[in-house]
């Protein structure tokens, strides 16, 4: 499988997948115009829209990228039809979606919406705006117990080699608010110190792998006895505070970041 980057709007990433047969298929496409125009310098035959959740920076791109390919699989969750525009081909939990040759698996992940869900494909997840590198979405429809199960029970259930592709260019600000509560963890500050050449000479800082973000991303940290100190220290949960208080509290001292 082929995966190509197209940065859309001011830092959301559209993914487009490919395999040598030349089918494809766009995750989130945000806008049209930078979609059909990767799709057109590869000669592909793109064939359907994935989309992770009904955020506009996700979904914006459907209806105009229907209006040129009207026979477009629009593949999203079920019960957010009426939030998808386009969506032709409801999903759910642990079902499977083709496209040509490659083969990837719905994993629910709700928190961010109700309606999230994220695309496995070999080894490659498309977490959309539920885990980004070094952090996490924010609980806009579930909440700190949704957010602790979609991380830990279905996410981290993955093998460490897992590549995250995420749906926005986070990583550099979500590894300084790493800082201010594990300020001592090596592997956020040569994390950072990839991330910012990276980005300085413009490419993606992704992706990155399930085993990486186990180092630095605190919100997938929480059984740190560093951070949980830390949380302590700063007035953010009490000291008996269980997982989901303290997600709870990193989120909030992230919100505020
Ligand atoms: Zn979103």
């Amino acid at each position: 499988m082929f995966i190509d980057f197209i940065p859309m709007l001011r830092d959301n990433y559209c993914y487009l997948i490919y395999d040598d047969d030349g089918t494809a298929a766009l995750i989130d496409p945000a806008e049209a115009q930078p979609a059909l125009a990767a799709v057109n310098a590869k000669r592909l035959e793109l064939v359907a829209i994935l989309n992770t959740h009904h955020h506009f920076d996700h979904v914006g791109g459907n209806q105009d990228l229907l209006a040129v390919h009207p026979k477009l699989r629009v593949i999203g969750f079920g019960p957010d039809a009426s939030r998808i525009p386009g969506l032709n081909e409801p999903v759910r939990n642990a079902d499977t979606v083709r496209i040509g040759k490659l083969e990837g698996r719905i994993l629910s992940v709700p928190c961010h919406t109700q309606g999230h869900i994220a695309y496995l494909f070999g080894d490659a997840l498309f977490s959309g705006d539920t885990l980004f590198a070094a952090g996490c979405g924010r609980f806009f429809e579930g909440t700190a117990e949704d957010m602790v199960h979609a991380l830990y029970d279905v996410i981290l259930a993955l093998p460490d080699e897992t590549k995250i592709y995420c749906g926005h260019e986070y990583t550099e600000k979500n590894l300084l608010f790493a800082q201010t509560v594990e300020p001592d963890n090596p592997a956020i500050h040569q994390k950072l110190d990839d991330v910012v050449a990276k980005r300085r000479s413009g490419q993606p800082s992704l992706p990155t792998t399930l085993a990486e973000e186990r180092t630095y991303n605190p919100f997938l940290r929480l059984e740190s006895p560093v951070l949980q100190a830390s949380l302590v220290s700063q007035g953010a949960c009490a000291q008996d505070a269980g997982p989901v208080e303290r997600m709870a509290a990193l989120r909030r001292l992230k919100d505020s970041f």
